[in-house]
């Protein structure tokens, strides 16, 4: 157990301490500083090895490296009037002379004095004379306190304005220094911390103990004032396995708790419905589907409710098992409440099950933010509250589909048995929670197309199940991916009229709705007009989300019936949507897209028999950018994809903006970290 907050030195205010009045609680609250613990926890950004450093004359213009020297003159210069300035110090160490500039900066002046000695982080910007323009800088003092800044390995931390980087590293010193003690070990320490070291061929020197994890005390000293630069890394790997360690106890202490005071809805089926569905289905379920189902329906019939998540890469065909998961539900006589992220898909959803459960005789009911009439429909029609399970003559049961409108508070979800939500990453915990919350302990199944790394799936979905469909149905036309610069623009386009007068279709994506002039970036509204000549005498058809839900639907009413041939669009077509006939994704202003988010677009296509094209274009084809872009050439793999986007441009992106799920760590890697992750699952189940 922790300790509690009253008996826990650290929990107290970062104004207790000594030399922290007011004004500086108050920068410190805006780098999130508040209690002592926070303090000792704050990050350094990075670090200076003051025990060696370059000469002046040793200075490159490749690498930012740290130099001392003495101040031997310095100016202030004004020119335009006085608007503009540049402030500059010159430093000697005796190798050479070494110019430092600040422009339009002139308060620097106050900081420095002839004849100061200081640390100087930088690069070259010139070499005749050696120039370094906004140097990071920290002057040498002496006294009793310089043994923490000078001949050591230095921590730099993140600022805020009027904070001095001295001033807080000497208050991190001397706060460790009284309460080092009083950290205590967060969790058990026992032989299975032992796994965690950095890696096995690790070229550790010998002596030093890589074998165990630093205690969490010596974890935090070693983050501030590190012995050697390697310990940095040791100490970050224990800091960020405690994070991983509280949430893995938080995410397990939530599924005790809901387990032992939830009874499951007996929800397994009988068959009834689902022989007769899977026999108009026009297609054979996959192996991979199969295992799922099996997997399900085990859930459905024991003794607590399901918590699974299903993930399956674009079109391995999720939208079906979560038919037959619904159709156990409904067999037993229950409700089933359908979630899904955009109003088109929760329309497409509608249409297919409708199709697809009608003949059967089960209600498919639409609940959108345009649609909600329906769904009070529904209410008034509903069946009694009593719950048979497993009887036969039972009420015809209803599948409610809907966006986010099915979270309304006063909007009854009767009976409800099993709650499926598609494209999960698109909403967060508390949502789910929220759905869930409208029945008592219903099934929960949850879907997602985003191949989710192993250390995310962890960290967001530990307190669920995983399923995954790890195979595509057969008979699906190839999808070749190409990357091409605006310059080939002509040459994509005769190529798309082709396809389009072979009766093909296409979608054309473009990152904005209206142009904004900045970037560069092309706007769909405006490329919608040329498209139209352009593409004539096929039809295009617009889709954007600022449009009204009766136009959104419309389009895509038009674009699924093969009277629109070209749909232009923004990302909202990313999600679900499944035009088989459609086999053409350009996408221009590629690099503005993540990766994952590519590949959400490229699985639109590659959905019927016919062979499919994704064209990339993006004149951005060296750097990070044209680098990402060609691992969507190489791999249809969505969790390499997933994996790759995840190194390259971090989970937020990854997830997308909404994702509120989240946790925010300090020290934890999510591309990184697995090892630590799984640790930290394997030791959160130990702690009682
Ligand atoms: P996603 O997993 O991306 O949500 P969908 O459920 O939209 O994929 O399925 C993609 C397409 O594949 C749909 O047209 C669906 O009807 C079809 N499909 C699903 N399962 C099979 C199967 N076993 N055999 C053939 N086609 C299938
Ligand atoms: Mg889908």
């Amino acid at each position: 157990m922790r300790p509690q907050i009253q008996d826990n030195p650290l929990a107290a205010p970062v104004t207790t301490l000594w030399g922290v009045g007011a004004e500086r609680a108050m920068q410190l609250a805006r780098l999130d500083i508040h209690t002592i613990e926070d303090l000792l926890l704050h990050r350094p950004r990075r670090y200076e090895d003051r025990r060696h450093f370059r000469t002046i004359a040793e200075l490159t213009r490749d690498e930012a490296a740290t130099t001392r020297g003495t101040i031997v003159a310095l100016g202030l210069r004004r020119f335009r009037g006085g608007n503009k300035s540049v402030f500059e110090i010159i430093l000697d160490d005796g190798s050479a002379r070494l110019h430092c500039r600040w422009w339009n900066l002139p308060f620097m002046e106050k900081y420095f004095a002839v004849g100061d000695e200081i640390f100087v982080y930088g690069k070259l910007n010139e070499t005749k004379p050696r120039i370094i323009d906004h140097p990071e800088t920290e002057v040498i003092e002496g006294g009793e306190e310089s043994f923490i800044h000078i001949n050591r390995i230095a921590p730099v931390y993140p600022l805020t304005e009027g904070l001095p980087q001295r001033w807080l590293r000497g208050l991190i010193w001397r706060t460790l220094e009284k309460f080092e003690r009083h950290i205590v070990e967060p969790w058990p320490q026992g032989r299975d911390a032992r796994p965690a070291r950095p890696s096995e061929e690790s070229d550790a020197p010998a002596g030093r103990p890589y074998q165990f994890l630093p205690t969490r005390a010596n974890a935090i000293h070693m983050t501030h004032f590190p012995e050697e630069l390697t310990d940095v890394e040791i100490a970050r790997r224990r800091l960020a396995l405690d994070e991983f360690v509280a949430l893995q106890r938080e995410m397990q202490l939530r599924r005790k708790n809901f387990e032992s005071k939830s009874r499951a809805l007996p929800c397994g089926g009988d068959n009834r419905l689902m022989k007769p569905f899977l026999a108009r289905l026009g297609f054979k379920l996959t192996n991979a589907q199969m295992k799922v189902l099996r997997e399900i329906r085990a859930d459905m019939n024991s003794e607590h409710p399901m918590r699974r998540l299903l993930q399956g890469d674009v079109g391995s065909g999720k939208t079906v098992v979560a038919g037959c998961a619904a159709l156990m539900a409904l067999e037993s006589g229950f409700n089933v409440a359908l979630m899904a992220p955009t109003e088109i898909l929760a329309e497409q959803h509608f249409h297919n099950f409708s199709r697809w459960f009608e003949p059967l005789g089960i209600k498919v009911q639409l609940r959108t933010g345009s649609s909600k009439e329906t769904a009070l429909q529904a209410k008034k029609n509903e069946a009694p509250r009593t719950v048979k399970p497993s009887t036969f003559n039972l009420q015809p049961s209803t599948l409610f589909i809907g966006t986010h409108a099915l979270l309304t508070s006063g909007f009854d979800l009767p009976r409800l048995g099993l709650v499926i939500i598609d494209e999960q990453h698109r909403f967060g915990v508390t949502q789910r929670e929220q759905l869930v919350r409208k029945g008592r302990y219903p099934h929960l199944l949850v879907m997602t197309a985003t191949p989710i790394p192993r250390t995310l799936g962890l960290t967001l979905y530990g307190d669920l199940d995983v399923s995954v469909i790890d195979q595509l149905p057969g008979g699906r036309g190839k999808i070749k991916t190409f990357l091409r610069t605006t310059e080939k623009l002509p040459e994509v386009w005769k190529f798309i009229l082709q396809k389009l007068a072979a009766g093909r279709q296409a979608y054309v994506v473009y990152p904005r709705v209206e142009d904004s002039g900045v970037g560069g970036l092309k706007a769909v509204k405006k490329e919608f007009e040329n498209l139209k000549k352009l593409l004539a005498p096929f039809r295009a058809g617009l889709l954007h989300g600022r449009l009204k839900s009766r136009e959104k639907d419309e389009v895509m009413t038009g674009f699924r019936a093969n009277q629109i041939q070209a749909l232009v669009a923004t990302t909202l077509v990313e999600v679900g949507l499944d035009v088989p006939n459609a086999t053409i994704m350009l996408v221009e202003n590629a690099e503005r897209f993540g990766l994952a988010q590519l590949h959400q677009l490229r699985g639109r296509i590659g959905r019927g028999v016919h062979e499919s094209h994704c064209i990339l274009i993006s004149d951005a084809k060296i750097g990070e950018a044209g680098q990402r872009l060609k691992v969507l050439e190489e791999t249809t793999d969505g969790f390499r994809i997933a994996e790759a986007d995840l190194k390259l441009r971090g989970p937020g992106e990854l997830l997308g903006q909404r994702q509120s799920g989240l946790p925010e760590f300090r020290f934890g890697n999510l591309a990184e970290d697995l090892d630590l992750i799984q640790l930290a699952r394997e030791l959160a189940a130990q702690i009682e």
